[in-house]
């Protein structure tokens, strides 16, 4: 789940990093009197979750005698089309240099990845494209408490060294917070010392229970209907919505019809013995995507009943052509019922899917 710069500067200045003094105001709440106190010159921040904020006009500078009227113009209006719920105004600080600190997965070693460049500011794909020598990387020990501090000096390449306990402290922030990404750009010198000008916290969903959210606030209302159902959903932009039971079932399904020419509309896994009630649900589910034109149920029958399972095709009387892979326990008794209400049942995984990349 992302946080928003407010929430990831919260926790950063919690961890010891320094951040700009700042107020967060939320539609409907008055600017003024809180705004102005923080001081003579302010950035208006809007608080959405996209980035390059600073070039769609999300950033915006003022001072005491404009901030109010800044912010509600920010409030209102609509950033790379996300509407602007909330603004952080900041005291203005002077910047002498912006530098790009950042911590995420190293997808081949699984272990934390720091990456630091003096060219910060602007987006870090464009200098890995333009410039990927100034990028200095390093992977650390998952075991590790701490960045060691040759590390750190290897990633400052000669940037000053007050810079140094920063990368520290955002690991702690990456360890202790089971963060994906946790991303300080830019990360600024200033007369008064060093801050972050702007931050970025991705939490592991799959931690969320243990940092103590309750709620995953970035799930489409399909992804949160299919979470209370206990399915493993995944939305995609295809037309084929896929059910199958198993990870590996259903991926190689997604994959069949990717090799076949088609383009899958989801990821469905629902999981060892689904009943009717479920098999309904996952199916009600994709018939509800408004892509989705076919839908292929592939699903092996072991603790699985595939007299259920049809049961639940049936019970679900959705509007897209349903195509059905059943092998296993039952399959008789499931074949018959589908064959009585009109639904095709193919033997092979094949065939099924090439009949759905057809039908779409
Ligand atoms: P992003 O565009 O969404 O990444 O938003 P940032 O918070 O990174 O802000 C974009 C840019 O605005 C920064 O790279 C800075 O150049 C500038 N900026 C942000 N805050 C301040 C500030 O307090 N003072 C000054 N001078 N510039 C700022
Ligand atoms: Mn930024």
């Amino acid at each position: 789940m992302k946080l928003l710069e407010y929430e990831a500067k919260e926790i950063l200045k919690d961890a010891g990093v320094p951040v700009p003094k700042g107020i967060l105001i939320r539609a409907g709440d008055d600017a003024g009197a809180g705004a102005a106190q923080i001081g003579e010159l302010v950035v208006v921040k809007a608080q959405i979750d996209v980035g390059g904020r600073g070039k769609a006009g999300g950033i915006l500078m003022a001072d005491s005698a404009t901030v109010q009227e800044v912010a509600d113009r920010l409030l209102g209006s609509r950033i790379k089309d996300v509407p602007v719920h909330a603004v952080l105004v900041e005291e203005r600080i002077s910047i002498e240099h912006e530098y790009y600190l950042s911590i995420s997965i190293d997808r081949s070693s699984g272990s934390p990845l720091i990456l630091f460049t003096s060219s910060g500011g602007v987006e870090i794909e464009e200098v890995a494209r333009t410039n990927p020598d100034a990028i200095r990387r390093a992977v650390i020990h998952p075991l590790l408490t701490d960045v060691p501090g040759y590390t750190i000096r290897y990633l400052l390449d000669g940037a000053p060294r007050e810079l140094g306990p920063v990368i520290n402290k955002l690991y702690h922030v990456f360890r202790s917070r089971d963060a994906l990404l946790a991303e300080i750009n830019p990360l600024v010198t200033t007369p008064s010392g060093v801050y972050a000008a702007d931050g970025k916290i991705i939490i592991d969903d799959n931690a969320l229970a243990r940092q103590g959210i309750s709620e995953n606030r970035d799930l489409t209302d399909r992804e949160r209907k299919a979470e209370e159902f206990g399915f493993s959903f995944v939305e995609l932009d295809g037309s084929i919505g896929v059910i199958g039971n198993g990870a590996g079932l259903t991926m190689a399904t997604v994959d069949l019809i990717t090799v076949l020419g088609g383009k899958p509309a989801n990821f469905l896994d629902v999981g060892g013995g689904a009943d009717r009630v479920r098999v309904a649900h996952a199916v009600q589910l994709l018939g509800s995507m408004p892509g989705v034109s076919v839908i292929i149920v592939n699903l092996l029958g072991g603790i699985t009943r595939c007299d259920e399972v049809a049961a639940g095709i049936i019970d679900a009387g959705v509007s897209q052509q349903v195509i059905v892979r059943l092998a296993g326990t039952n399959e008789e008794q499931g074949r018959e019922m589908l064959n009585k209400h009109g639904y095709r049942m193919l033997d092979t995984m094949e065939e099924a899917v090439s009949a759905a990349v057809e039908v779409a």
